[in-house]
């Protein structure tokens, strides 16, 4: 037998709790039992936003409203800007292009956030771009990306903001209202702890203004329609009954511990992933902003033609899942994911079998090294294990 263990950026281990609540059988969705069960939901993913707007629920992966984001705010031919720090800032753009907007693309090196004086002068240099699309958290680097400081910078020049923060939403502070970001989003299957399939948005007053002069496509990702069906309780299309029942259960849970302490929790996962990873002689790709949802790590100079090697054995031998890196990181970082249902026994699983797998290699190892490290993380900051 083989016990695995799941650290990937999405998705990411479901709760037991979570799970036989939505294997239990179905209600149809025009019942009094769940369209109570719909309502609560609503009023708990307004406290995780942190907004007074209505965050829809859609049945679909992250990016479809992403997509949805795009369909519902421009016309053709508009101009838009996007901060492509990694490959989902790229998605961005290749949306927005898709859409035929026109695109202006800030590069960003892989493991940099956005250098806000760049961004500001592109901002100038294009003062009839609609908005500026970007991530939180960039997945693909383990970067944060200053997501108030951009939204300030989008509402002084009259632009929206709208922010990708599927790997940041419960997972680090974000206040949509507070904030005024415009557009924000994410999905069940990266800190809501439920399967893939189930997406999350919510527009700002001033978003949804845009979506009524918005002149693009639209038909199953119509968030004015899907509004409406919310404002009276109900979703344009056949809800992803399971799958909410199983949020239902999730944001209980969340609001259990609480979402500040659940930030606190995850805070303290991702240092003490940082420490351990760092006590290997191993170092971060993300040196200056790194993400509090995953830390993407750069493979050692000595193990590069061995790269793709490390997360594969640590799956196929270890039996604990994590990820590499994509298109021109590939074999040139590896990534280990600390949030959602994730706890202090997580990381020292990940970093056990990753200096096992290390070793395997011939990468010279003291073994219990990064483990330690983390302990001791761990030790201060007890309140991570309740
Ligand atoms: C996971 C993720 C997405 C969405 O990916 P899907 O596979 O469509 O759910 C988008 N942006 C970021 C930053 C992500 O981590």
């Amino acid at each position: 037998m083989k016990k695995s263990y799941l650290l990937t950026p999405g998705p990411t281990p479901i709760p037991e709790r979570v799970i036989s609540r939505s294997i239990a059988p179905l209600p149809h969705h025009r019942t009094a039992a769940f369209e109570t069960l719909f309502a609560e939901v609503r009023l708990h993913l307004k406290r995780l936003f942190k907004t007074e707007q209505e965050v829809l629920v859609i049945a679909s992966t992250g990016t479809g409203v992403m997509e949805a984001a795009v369909a519902n705010l421009f016309s053709a031919g508009e101009k838009v800007i996007t901060v492509n720090g990694g490959k989902f800032g790229e998605r961005w753009s290749k949306i927005s292009s898709g859409y035929g907007l026109q695109v202006i693309e800030v590069r960003v090196e892989n493991g940099h956030a956005v250098d806000l004086v760049q961004l500001d002068a592109v901002v100038q240099a294009n003062r009839d771009a609609k908005a500026i699309l970007f991530q939180a958290s960039e997945t693909s680097t383990g970067v944060m990306m200053p997501t108030r400081e951009i939204a300030a910078l989008a509402r002084k020049y009259q632009m929206l903001s709208v922010c990708d923060a599927i790997t940041a939403c419960g997972v680090f502070e974000l206040q949509m209202d507070a904030w005024e970001i415009d557009v924000l989003m994410t999905a069940g299957q990266k800190a809501l702890m439920i399967p893939p399939g189930l997406a999350l948005i919510a527009f700002s007053d001033r978003a949804w203004q845009a979506a009524e002069s918005s002149k693009l496509p639209k038909f199953y990702f119509d968030l004015k329609r899907e509004k409406k069906a919310h404002l009276k309780n109900q979703t344009a299309w056949t809800p992803a009954i399971s799958l909410i029942i199983g949020l239902h259960e999730a944001m209980k849970m969340i609001e259990e511990e609480g979402l500040e302490n659940a930030y606190k929790r995850h805070e303290i996962l991702a240092q003490a992933t940082r420490a351990g990873v760092q006590a290997l002689g191993l170092e971060m790709l993300a040196q200056k902003s790194p993400s509090t949802a995953v830390t993407a790590v750069k493979v050692p100079s000595s193990l590069l033609n061995d790269g793709k090697k490390i997360p594969k054995i640590m799956r196929e031998k270890f039996g604990v899942i994590i990820t590499g890196g994509q298109d021109e990181l590939e074999g040139k970082i590896f990534r280990l994911s600390h949030f959602g249902y994730c706890g202090p026994f997580d990381i020292v699983t990940a970093l056990s079998a990753l200096e096992l797998a290390l070793a395997d290699l011939g990468y010279p190892v003291e073994h219990g090294k990064s483990v330690g490290a983390a302990l001791q993380i761990f030790s201060k900051n007890q309140n991570c294990f309740s």
